[in-house]
């Protein structure tokens, strides 16, 4: 997978193999200029969602949820995490196929430094290679940070998201440090696995940026799938000892011990930075360390780019995806396109069921001075969302924050099976200005007839997406309770459907 030569001119280098990378790389490998791709690990092309982020975390909380109480854990996490990675593998080689035969670009394994403005030094195990480009882009992601607690970063039970998703055994007793995103998702992951987990926050509580009634619903489902939640903590020390590590933590002004199989760092990714070299090429980095980029992603030297992770924006790979459009705008375009354009982005986190955001909490939108009215429903009140029942999980929120004299969608919070799919047409409707009232009013589709029989009282209901007068008058009329129909979710709790839930 490696070319001979020592060095190599190209009309594009892109440096790492991340989402946006690519996609200039493919737009312009496509209209016959020389491109080069460099990555440094050859369990990365594609970069991070389909190695080691998006795609294997969502594969794995699909394959956790679908875990039943009496599926013994180790077995069914091993089996996961195997079935993990052969998509994953497949997601790569079709990542290294596709830009090497289908874009025509040289594909480069090794890490690369820029010894230049133009030229890049590749280190690919024998002697470097130099890549001298008219374009470059840095799209090198970002990696984990790891809190500077004492003990914890030679700690041989310390693992990063990286390190859990490829051990096949499940950790019995799992800490995670960190109540972000990531921390939050993996919490959930491994509890519906089997592990015993405890998460680790430094605020009041979290997910701090919910309002808190969203918050509360979030936590409430976390809580009930039995994941231990310290708020206020602060962890002291990591202390390895034979066979398992303790976490001592600072809590409600006092001490504690917890010990665990392993410590999960959670505390966030910062841009991939170290050893690029960007002095060389007069790449000005903020004091945050991300690669400093204007609105069109140019750098301080105006042929070079920074894409995805690696400039400090949001650290989704839609957003890297977006990233990439804007280079090509600058490109081969009109120059116009730039970061101000984006309007509501969705965002979701996939706890289960998943929490997607977009635009404005109703806290924000209140700070920010709009008059707002909300509108409010748990999943299981909500007659219009009968999938919730369907695939057995009602719980959760959806929550709208609309302005009083507009009628605009602020924002929307949705707590909710298929929240992560539902997001994307609220969002849709705030960047093209769609109302409230015409997204409410809007014609969606429904799922079709279908027939349900009860276990309560031996009679049958047909559940339709119309009611006629007739099933509403019987249903008012029925004798014991407004209990249409009862079952279980696919291993999961009891579920009723109540009169006034029918769709
Ligand atoms: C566990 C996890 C779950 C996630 N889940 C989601 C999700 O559900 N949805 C979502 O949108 N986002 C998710 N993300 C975030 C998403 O994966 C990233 O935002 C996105 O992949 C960043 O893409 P990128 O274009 O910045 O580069 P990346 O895809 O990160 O690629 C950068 C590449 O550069 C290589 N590289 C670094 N330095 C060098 C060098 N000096 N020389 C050569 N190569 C180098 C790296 O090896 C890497 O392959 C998740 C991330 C993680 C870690």
């Amino acid at each position: 997978m490696q070319s001979a030569v020592r060095s190599l001119r190209a009309d594009l280098l892109v440096v790492g193999f991340g989402k946006g990378g690519k996609a200039v790389a493919a737009a312009l490998g496509r209209l016959g200029k020389r491109v080069v791709v460099v990555e440094q690990s050859d369990q990365m092309y594609g970069g991070t969602c389909p190695n080691i982020g998006c795609v294997p975390t969502k594969a794995l909380v699909h394959h956790a949820h679908a875990r039943r109480p009496s599926d013994p854990p180790q077995e069914w996490y091993e089996r996961a995490v195997g079935e993990v990675h052969a998509i994953t593998s497949l997601f790569r080689k079709g990542n290294f196929d596709a830009m090497t035969e289908n874009v025509g670009a040289t594909v480069l394994t090794g890490h690369a430094e820029f010894v230049g403005p133009h030229t890049v030094s590749v280190d690919t195990g024998d002697d470097p290679i130099t890549v001298e480009a008219e374009h470059i882009l840095i799209n090198t992601g970002s990696t984990p940070v790891i809190p500077d607690i004492p003990g914890l970063r030679t700690s041989e039970y310390l693992v990063t998201s990286t390190d859990l998703i490829h051990r096949t055994v499940l950790p019995e007793r799992l800490a995670i440090v960190g109540g972000g995103y990531l921390g939050i998702e993996f919490a959930s992951i491994y509890r519906q696995f089997g592990s015993r987990v405890t998460l680790f926050e430094s605020t009041a509580r979290i997910l701090d940026r919910e309002d808190d009634d969203v918050a509360a619903v979030a936590e409430g489902i976390l809580v009930d799938q039995g994941i231990d939640i310290v708020t206020g903590a602060n962890v002291t020390k990591i202390l390895d000892g034979a066979g398992e590590a303790t976490v001592q933590y600072m809590n409600d002004g006092r001490e504690h011990t917890l010990a665990v199989d392993a410590v999960l760092a959670a505390a966030g990714r910062r841009p991939a930075t170290e050893g690029l070299g960007l002095a060389a090429a007069g790449v000005r980095t903020t004091s945050r360390g991300a690669v400093e980029v204007d609105e069109y992603l140019r750098t301080s030297q105006p042929h070079i780019f920074a894409l995805g992770d690696v400039n400090g924006g949001p650290q989704f790979t839609y957003v890297s995806l977006d990233d990439s459009r804007i280079v090509l705008d600058q490109l081969l375009g009109e120059g116009k396109r730039t970061t101000a354009d984006r309007v509501a982005v969705p965002r979701t986190l996939f706890m289960t069921p998943p929490l997607a955001n977009v635009g404005l909490t109703e806290r924000e939108a209140r700070d920010a001075g709009f008059r707002v009215k909300v509108a409010s429903q748990p999943v299981a009140e909500i007659v219009a969302m009968p999938r919730s029942y369907v695939v057995g999980e009602t719980r959760g929120v959806m929550k709208f924050v609309i302005d009083v004299e507009t009628d605009e969608i602020l924002g929307a919070t949705l707590l909710s099976v298929d929240a992560q799919e539902l997001i994307n047409t609220v969002a849709l409707a705030m960047r093209r200005g769609i109302k409230a009232g015409e997204l409410r009013d809007s014609i969606y589709t429904h799922p079709p007839r279908r027939k349900r029989s009860t276990t309560s009282s031996a009679r049958s209901c047909t559940v339709t997406s119309r009611e006629t007068d007739e099933e509403r008058d019987w249903r008012s009329n029925s004798p014991d309770s407004d209990v249409l129909t009862t079952w279980r979710g696919p291993g999961r709790d009891e579920h009723q459907l109540h009169a006034g839930q029918v769709p």
